[in-house]
């Protein structure tokens, strides 16, 4: 086994330094699968410390093949702080999502210059599965994908919610879905909420990634928690607020709601007007909201799905 690092350096900033991204790799120097875990392209989505994990449990327990890792694919997203609150998801200058840049024509800035640079890597290391890590707003654990055959190693992941897009318009340019069009094996996990660490969803993660790992004959992993009821969906629901105000929630992230309860409440500043009640138009269960309660009018709240959507995998 060998470990060894590779700055993949893209250009220069205004005052003459690199820009770069660091790529970590553990060889086995033995023939078998090749396997991409990255992470950061979003500043402020915390995965480091599941990357961690992988790492270290790879390094040791390596068999076969190879994994390499990039943990902060986006080095301009963790420098944009407003106040403690890091940022992180679009590029100041374009207004472009930092996970909308891969396999874009536009001859584009850093940003896209390192999209390009990661897919090179992708195409060079001829890999066999890569896993994305990211953080959303306040969230639990659930992988996306955009094919049917990425479901054999979800199942594996033992990753309980994931969502399954097809021909989304809004995922075209993420790494994702152009690492699908190019007959990779992938899929994103949202891992959490942004800027938290959360044991449980770190274990849940780390696990997920280590069973694929072990399918993949690249080390030998047995899970230590119980096998998840996994569901698949396709459809979100987004729920927006009618009306600028302060929102009280009434669930719990994760939390089954019925046809008529009430989602959120949303407090608006005249004095006069009555609060405004969200009611749920199906039986479903909240996956991801927003983390704030201030809102102006058409703000995303919350993220749900239909119960009816839920299929078991
Ligand atoms: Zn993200």
């Amino acid at each position: 086994m060998k470990e060894f690092t590779k700055d993949i350096v893209i250009g220069t900033d205004v005052v003459g330094h690199p820009i770069y991204i660091t790529k970590y790799t553990i060889d086995s120097e033995k023939p078998g699968k090749t396997v991409y875990v990255q992470g950061g392209i979003h500043g402020g989505e915390i995965t480091l410390h599941m990357i961690r994990d992988i790492y270290n449990y790879v390094k040791e327990n390596i068999t076969e093949g190879k994994v390499f890792f990039i943990p902060f694919a986006n080095p301009f997203g963790w420098g944009q702080k407003a106040y403690t609150y890091t940022v992180g998801k679009f590029n100041y200058k374009t207004g472009e999502d930092f996970n909308r840049t891969f396999g874009s024509n536009s001859a584009g800035n850093t940003s896209v210059q390192i999209a390009k640079a990661i897919l090179k890597e992708c195409e060079e290391e001829k890999i066999d599965f890569a896993v994305d890590l990211h953080t959303a707003h306040t969230s639990f654990p659930h992988t996306i994908s955009f094919s049917e055959n990425d479901l054999d190693l979800i199942k594996i992941s033992n990753i309980e919610y994931n969502r399954l897009c097809y021909n989304s318009e809004e995922y075209k340019t993420t790494l994702n879905y152009q690492l699908t069009k190019r007959g990779i094996n992938n899929f994103t996990i949202e891992c959490g909420s942004h800027d938290s660490i959360e044991k449980d969803y770190q274990k849940q993660v780390v696990e997920g990634v280590l069973n694929v790992l072990n399918k993949l004959n690249i080390c030998k992993f047995t899970q230590t928690l119980k096998p998840t009821n996994q569901v698949v969906f396709s459809k979100a629901t987004t729920y927006f607020a009618e009306c600028g105000g302060i929102v009280e929630f009434n669930f719990e992230l994760g939390e089954h709601f019925k046809k008529g309860d009430v989602l959120f409440t949303i407090h608006p500043a005249n004095l006069q007007e009555e609060s405004h009640k969200q009611l749920a138009e199906f039986d479903g269960v909240i996956f991801r909201y927003t983390k704030t309660h201030i809102y102006n009018a058409f703000d995303e709240v919350m993220r749900v799905f239909k119960n009816e959507d839920l299929k078991q995998i």
